[in-house]
């Protein structure tokens, strides 16, 4: 191992054409390369030549790769990475690095191991003392984070949230006293709910944005209330087409932590009226009576 972070200090800073993939003193390092999110032009000059260079490039589709090669003249070797045999490759890869191979890793689109493949070969690949060097480039949650005009110096990423609707809204629950601004992908065909689920978790009046399409043909920006962008998404059927990011505006820091009493509220709300609720949640949780009560008819839809 020793020896081989010797080497590997001693290897090549910044591109794939600096360590040339045909010297065979040179250290094997692996690239971790962004791709465009819709827009080639989005493709970087050094990820270009990166990949061009590359000894192999794994991918997480090699067709939807190939593609991305064939429209910008890069003719490297691919070969399949994705969840299902990640694990599997690791050994072939270490063992290619280790010849002194530079190694290029993609996704389909955008930032590798950003809610896609990779965590298992740049982990293995770091903890064998081989250089993983990144080659940055687009990622949709950062695009639309770099749009959305809400706080931008603290964010969380969620990537994608429970498909299931009972999972969603506990971890929006859980979510809902973040304050720093809050990202998910989303599924077209999940939208219209995730935002009502988003309204009812978090408040209705908290500033959001739907970025459809970023950098494509049909890139659209929908700014609004979560209330007002989970109507229309009830009603707009291109708002549910496509590639989407949601950011969301974190909670105020006056806004009470109210997850607790939400959750004994849904449960109560649903065998008694609304004043007992309240009153029986104020006990169980702490919460002020008033906010109890406010709570309680913002949950059973008569606000
Ligand atoms: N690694 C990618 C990245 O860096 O953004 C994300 C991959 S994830 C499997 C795919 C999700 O990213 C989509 O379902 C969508 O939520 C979001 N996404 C990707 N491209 C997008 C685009 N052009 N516009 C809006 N959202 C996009």
């Amino acid at each position: 191992m020793a020896s081989r972070l010797e080497r590997t200090r001693a290897g090549s800073t910044t591109s794939a054409a600096q360590s040339s993939a045909n010297d065979a003193s040179a250290a094997g390092a692996l690239h971790v390369v962004a791709t465009p999110i819709g827009n080639l032009g989005d493709l970087t000059p050094r990820a270009r030549e990166v990949l061009a260079g590359a000894a192999l490039v794994l991918a997480e589709d090699t067709r939807r790769t190939a593609q991305l090669f064939s429209a910008c003249g890069i003719s490297a070797p691919l070969a399949s990475v994705h969840e299902h045999n990640e694990a599997a490759r690791v050994p072939e890869i270490l063992e290619r690095l280790g010849r002194g191979e530079q190694l290029a890793l993609v996704s389909d689109a955008g930032t590798p191991l950003v809610s896609d493949p990779g965590y298992r070969i740049v982990r293995a690949a770091a903890q064998a003392g081989f250089r993983v060097l990144a080659v940055p480039g687009a990622c949709a949650a950062v695009a639309a984070l770099s749009i959305a005009g809400l706080a931008s110096d603290r964010f969380l990423f969620e990537g994608f949230l429970p498909a299931k609707d009972a999972a969603r809204r506990t971890r929006l629950r859980e979510l809902a006293i973040q304050q720093q601004t809050l990202i998910f992908y989303e599924a077209p065909q999940r939208l219209a709910r995730t935002l009502e689920d988003l309204a009812a978790a978090f408040t209705p009046a908290r500033e959001a944005l739907v970025a459809r399409e970023l950098t494509k043909l049909f890139e659209t920006a929908y700014r609004g209330t979560l209330a007002e962008l989970a109507r229309r998404a009830g009603q707009d059927a291109d708002m549910q087409r496509g590639e989407i990011v949601i950011v969301v505006a974190g909670a105020a820091e006056r806004e009470p932590d109210d997850g607790e009493a939400r959750r004994v509220l849904e449960i109560l709300l649903r065998e008694l009226p609304v004043r007992q609720a309240a009153d029986l949640a104020a006990q169980l949780t702490g919460t002020a009576p008033n906010q109890a009560y406010k709570l309680a008819l913002q949950l059973s839809g008569q606000r």
